[in-house]
């Protein structure tokens, strides 16, 4: 995010006052955040995870490379994605299905079930700034989470992170698990909030299940978390007046530009 400020010469409070100031000029009334690689890192898990099953693969059927086996796994994995959205018993129809098309041994397919069902089961991890931003921005406006994930899935995460300290647990809006984030869900989730969309903002990091979705809707601020890689599955271009941020500590950033009108900052 551009600002004309130096963040470096204004103080803490100053900051507050101009976010705050920001939030009552956009009739800002609720921030709502995706929680997956937007609070926490998860694609990581899940590629890695999926690594080691290319490798198990290989070492089953070395003729195939290391880099045909990641192709399979991936593009496996993703068509499944698009058929069944991120419930875990994915899982099942990937390992069924390169079974079916590979003939993997018994054994095999057990290890290959294992390694994918690990993904559900490793603790995750806070992505830099995230607690920071959530602890600004809450100051401030009511938070709450949507995410698709699974219920159960979630609430673990929600246990993991110690999300409990942020945000009660019906501020945490899950989606239907076996579709994608679209329009119509965050509305829903919206309405759940007793908000409409002209007062929201957003944040999130898929494109096409946070991003363009709310724009549809009419939700005028949408920040778009940059922390790496994007799944292909997510990808789009994305409205030009769509804010990006590298981490959630940066909304805190949103003022700075438009409160000309603040007194002078004490240099
Ligand atoms: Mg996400």
């Amino acid at each position: 995010m551009q600002v004309e400020f130096q963040e470096l010469y204004l103080s803490p409070i100053e900051k507050e006052l101009r976010f705050n100031q920001w939030c009552q000029q956009n009739n800002i009334e609720l921030f709502l955040f995706d929680l997956d690689d937007t609070i926490c890192r998860t694609k990581e898990n899940f590629w890695e995870q999926l690594d080691k099953l290319a490798k198990l693969l290989h070492q089953n059927s070395p003729n195939t490379s290391i880099d045909e086996w990641k192709a399979i796994v991936n593009e496996t994995n993703n068509r499944f994605y698009q058929t069944e959205g991120v419930n875990p018993k994915r899982r099942f129809s990937v390992i069924t299905d390169l079974t079916n098309r590979f003939s993997l041994p018994e054994n095999i397919q057990q290890q290959s079930l294992n390694l994918l069902s690990q993904i559900y089961t490793t603790p995750l991890q806070w992505l830099p700034g995230a607690q920071d931003g959530l602890n600004f921005v809450r100051a401030h406006t009511p938070i709450g989470v949507v995410t698709h994930a699974n219920r159960g899935w979630t609430w673990q995460k929600y246990q993991w992170l110690g999300l409990a300290e942020y945000l009660p647990w019906d501020h945490v809006y899950v989606v239907n698990e076996n579709g994608q984030k679209t329009a119509e869900s965050w509305q829903q989730s919206i309405k759940y909030f007793g908000q409409e969309a002209k007062n929201c903002a957003i944040v999130g990091d898929s494109p096409k299940s946070d991003i363009n979705p709310t724009h549809t809707i009419g939700v005028k601020h949408r920040f778009f978390v940059h922390n790496g890689p994007i799944w292909t599955t997510q990808q789009q271009e994305v409205p030009s007046d769509t804010h990006h941020i590298n981490n959630l500590l940066e909304i805190s950033n949103i003022g700075l530009n438009s409160l000309a009108s603040l007194p002078a900052t004490r240099h």
